[in-house]
């Protein structure tokens, strides 16, 4: 890793943990031991290796004051090269180069109205981030997630979610499978876009967050426009995967 960009700083691998079948959870630390500043909702790009560097969406939210300790981020193994060397390759100790914070998709504490957060797949790690940040800074507006996953055993992070609703009376969530049937009445059939436009009939005023496939961006996001919300108030970094 000898020519980094100049904003890159070395961060030291603090776990990386199996979370189901093709999930990876990666911890990682500023090397120096200082802190790194981001907004919830934005991603960096890790230099992996020399030539292998991937973009990954920050999963875990900063403190009050902007700084966290350290980065958790969410893995799908793909069968790609980059994803393929964290689950394989990549040790505990390990020094990998973090570029950023990048991405215009954060939270604003300054927000107002409904906030709409939609995920496809491993986008609700920055949908996450959102949501507990909006919680930690006492957002007095209605949350709503909604969650798109291919079968329920795609669905991590059940207990984080189930953490933001007990501290949030204000959030819900909406986990809908867009294939098969749903298994119990917390889930829904279809697409996020489609129960949006199911739920809602006025979306004007509220701020929407959108993190996965890009298909899944591009099928949303003219139903948000259609229901009322402003362009300049839809926020995505979109990716596949
Ligand atoms: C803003 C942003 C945020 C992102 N956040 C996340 C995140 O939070 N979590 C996350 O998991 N990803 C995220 N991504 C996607 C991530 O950057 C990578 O694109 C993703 O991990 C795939 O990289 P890869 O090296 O594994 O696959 P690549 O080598 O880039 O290959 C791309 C695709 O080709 C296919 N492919 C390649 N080689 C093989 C093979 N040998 N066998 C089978 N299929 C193969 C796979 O489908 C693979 O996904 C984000 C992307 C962006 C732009």
């Amino acid at each position: 890793m000898n020519q980094l960009p100049p904003d890159t700083r070395p961060f030291r691998v603090l776990a990386i943990d199996v979370l189901d079948r093709d999930i990876r959870i990666l911890r990682i630390a500023p090397a120096d031991g200082g802190r790194f500043g981001f907004a919830a909702g934005q991603y960096v790009r890790l230099h992996l290796a020399e030539g292998l560097q991937r973009d990954y969406s920050i999963a875990s939210a900063p403190g009050d004051d902007g700084l966290a300790d350290a980065l958790e981020f969410h893995i799908r193994i793909s069968g790609g090269a980059g994803s393929r060397f964290i689950a394989e390759q990549l040790a505990v100790g390990d020094t990998i180069g973090v570029e950023g914070p990048l991405g215009t998709a954060f939270w604003r504490s300054r927000h107002t109205g409904l906030a709409l957060l939609v995920a496809g797949g491993s986008g609700l790690a920055p949908m996450l981030a959102i949501a507990e940040a909006a919680t930690d800074g006492r957002h007095d507006e209605d949350i709503a997630l909604y969650a798109g996953v291919r079968e329920p055993a795609d669905l991590y992070c059940a207990d984080r979610l189930a953490a933001i609703a007990a501290a949030n009376p204000r959030f819900r969530q909406v986990l809908l499978l867009s294939t098969g049937d749903p298994p119990d009445a917390r889930w829904r059939a279809g697409l996020p876009g489609d129960a949006i436009r199911a739920d809602f009939t006025d979306l004007a005023g509220a701020k929407a967050f959108l993190a996965g496939p890009a298909a899944m961006i591009a099928h949303t996001v003219p139903i948000l426009l259609a229901l009322g919300i402003a362009a300049e108030d839809i926020h995505s970094d979109g990716y596949d995967n």
